[in-house]
């Protein structure tokens, strides 16, 4: 009898533990994706790039004799759908840890062994589950270089092959249509503009893993900090989607480790804070909720969708490195980490608003969304979170812009305003951006939202007053 392959966030062939196993018991095997409660959750840009990382893997399973069928959620009645009418007697997922998946997948297995079917789920998303990595007390850790620690001697599964064939089913179910369900709708024009910018599908994210490797590794410890150069892997847009497993990825890192190249320590430890922040969401679900400190519940964040937070979100502050930084997002649907630090601790800070304004509207725009780091990140940059800077060190964005844009190329490539003669993606902002914000690329550059003096000594005073 066949096999339900529940798709969810691993879109890949290559070391997708539960599939190869199931490929392996030589049944049929079935895989559909669902949308579903986790699809509803989206924000645009991630919601676009799942339709496009969805289009690559039916291609995929294609190739290897199989289909991907689609179906309408929610899950549950689903799956006992698809189960009347496959015969199928088991459903095997790849776990996910985030609430929304737990709660559901909690439903699911229970209603689908109540009913005498195999309902597992498999590990693949996560170098190690979030409950293996334990403290001396078999606690969790709330601090990451511990938690390194901890992790880096650990073993990896190594990689498992992807599977050269799948048994098809006797007959397939009917499926959706991938452009039926208009994943990309909310994008509007943006679609278009952040299109050239995804490096969709699992063979994209090998070859961007490959050319890390043989390109970049080497100086990753110096220009990792740089925005205005091509520093980094790229990878969290694919290890979002499942694209490439992180265990992939790890032993790549290895790899490079033991070859002495320079940049492969910190590359590792990089992608243990991946780790670690599904880790603290596992533990700690309200992390995307709550201040995770709790002595920070009452501290006077505004949560207004006002008009600051618009120009926020507009890239129109004033303060260059803080817009080219929003602009980056909104263009190419990923910001540098340097980015996500500055523009999150401006917002915080500076502006005094709520981190979970700004954690929402990068849910909305980026394309490598992923519900743990982006919580922790913003918690982190707040002051609130775990292992968080604390409130009064606030990045100043020039200091940060002579360090790390030191010829403002970053700002100039994607502020139209800062250049007489703007590039293609300073000016595809405006294409991207709603008509509704009725913004041109000849507006004067505005002067500061907040300056940077006066907001450090505000957040400051507000810090000083809560604290007493
Ligand atoms: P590389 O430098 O090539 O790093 C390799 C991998 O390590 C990344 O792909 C990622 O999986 C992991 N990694 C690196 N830095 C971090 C980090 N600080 N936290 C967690 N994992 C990390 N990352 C997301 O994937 N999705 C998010 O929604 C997200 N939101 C963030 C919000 C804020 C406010 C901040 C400060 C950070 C956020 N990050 C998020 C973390 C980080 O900015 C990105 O993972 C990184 O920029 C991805 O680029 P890269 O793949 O080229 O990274």
């Amino acid at each position: 009898s066949p096999i339900l392959w529940w798709v969810r966030r691993d879109l890949r062939l290559s070391d997708n533990p539960g599939l190869a196993e199931a490929a392996a018991t030589g049944r049929p095997v079935i895989p559909v994706f669902l949308n579903d409660e986790g699809v509803a959750v989206l924000g645009a840009a991630p919601r676009w790039r799942l339709g496009e990382g969805l289009a690559a893997f039916a291609r995929a399973l294609a190739g290897v004799g199989s289909r991907l069928v689609l179906r309408d959620g929610p899950a549950l009645p689903a799956l006992e759908r698809l189960v009347a009418e496959t015969g199928a007697t088991a459903v095997w997922w790849g776990r996910l840890c985030d609430p929304v998946s737990r709660t559901r997948d909690a439903e699911v297995k229970a209603a689908l062994k109540a009913r005498g079917l195999e309902a597992r789920s498999i590990p693949g998303h996560l170098l190690h589950e979030p409950w293996e990595v334990k403290t001396g007390q078999g606690g969790f850790y709330r601090v990451y270089t511990p938690f390194w620690r901890a992790v880096a001697p650990r073993e990896v599964p190594a990689p498992v092959a992807a599977p050269a064939h799948l048994r098809a089913p006797d007959i397939w179910p009917d499926g959706a249509e991938l452009a039926d369900w208009r994943l990309g709708a909310a994008m509007g024009p943006g679609a278009e503009v952040v299109a050239p910018h995804a490096c969709v599908g699992e063979q994209a994210a090998h070859a961007r893993l490959a050319a890390f490797v043989a390109q970049r590794i080497d100086a990753y410890d110096s220009d990792r900090d740089r925005p205005d150069r091509d520093g980094t892997s790229g990878l969290s847009e694919n290890l979002s989607l499942g694209e490439i497993s992180p265990r992939t990825v790890w032993h790549a890192g290895l790899r490079a480790r033991e070859e002495g190249r320079p940049g492969a320590e910190t590359f590792l430890k990089e992608l243990v804070w991946r780790e670690f922040a599904w880790h603290l969401l596992y533990h700690t679900p309200e992390i995307t909720e709550r201040n995770w400190r709790p002595e920070w519940e009452g501290f006077p964040w505004s949560q207004a969708e006002d008009a600051a937070v618009l120009r926020w979100k507009q890239g129109r502050t004033g303060i260059a490195l803080v817009d080219a930084a929003m602009r980056e997002m909104y263009v190419t649907g990923r910001m540098h980490n340097r980015g996500r630090m500055i523009v999150a601790s401006y917002l915080t800070k500076h502006m005094l608003v709520h981190w979970k304004v700004g954690m929402d509207w990068f849910a909305e725009c980026l394309i490598d969304w992923d519900p743990a780091s982006n919580a922790m990140g913003w918690q982190w940059a707040a002051g609130s979170g775990p292992d968080a800077t604390p409130y009064f060190r606030i990045f100043n964005p020039d200091t940060q812009a002579e360090k790390f844009d030191p010829e403002a190329r970053y700002r100039r490539r994607f502020v139209a305003e800062l250049s007489r003669s703007p590039g293609a993606e300073a000016l595809a902002f405006h294409r991207a951006a709603p008509a509704r914000w009725g913004l041109t690329p000849d507006m004067p550059y505005p002067a500061p939202l907040v300056g940077l003096k006066e907001g450090r000594q505000r957040a400051l005073d507000a810090y000083g007053a809560f604290k007493r």
